[in-house]
């Protein structure tokens, strides 16, 4: 199965302030681990992530392939893989077709599998844009309580997105996906 990710308060720590260089990533703990144990069953992780930090300066593309490696560097370190990351570097005001909840980076990832639909991928998110991205490409929308997650949480109760599942962080995701046998 296809298992999109989002990244911050996904796979890293993030408490609402940009991450700004290779230095200040750091991983959710369980979180390397939980995407290394995906692989091992069998499954193909991409990640999708808005980067709008890029267009407001505050770091290049150079930081953010830096930050990529480092995280890219401990999952293969754990046994695991991360196929593809799609991110956008855009302004929220740039009105691009990839900042989510917009599709254009799911639309990215399935060029880069040669798919024509997301419908059985997970897409797994803290913020309400990731699980409406997911669930306008067909994903099953998943929502983790780490980063912006319980705020995120309270709100769907008032507008929910149907068949979200939630889960404390990205190793329950990854207990719940092996042991379902997804
Ligand atoms: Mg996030
Ligand atoms: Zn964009």
């Amino acid at each position: 199965m296809l298992i999109i990710l989002d990244r911050d308060g996904v796979i890293n720590e993030y408490d609402g302030n940009y991450i700004c260089s290779a230095e200040e990533w750091h991983p959710i703990p369980g979180s390397i681990d939980a995407v290394a144990r995906l692989c091992n069953a069998g499954h193909r992780i991409a990640i999708a992530t808005n980067q709008s930090g890029i267009a407001r300066g505050y770091y290049d593309t150079d930081e953010l392939d830096a930050m990529h490696d480092k995280m890219a560097q401990l999952v293969e370190a754990a046994g695991g893989h991360i196929d593809f990351i799609a991110y956008c570097p855009h302004h929220p005001d740039d009105q691009c077709d990839c900042r989510k909840p917009l599709t254009g980076l799911l639309r990215q990832i399935r060029g880069h599998f040669h798919i024509s639909a997301l419908t059985g991928a997970i897409m797994v998110g803290d913020s309400r844009k990731d699980l409406e991205a997911g669930a306008a490409e067909g994903c099953q929308p998943i929502l983790v309580r780490t980063g912006n997650g319980l705020d995120t949480e309270r709100h769907l109760e008032a507008r929910p997105i149907a068949d979200t599942r939630v889960f404390d962080n990205l190793a329950q995701v990854a207990d719940w996906v092996i042991g379902a046998g997804l």
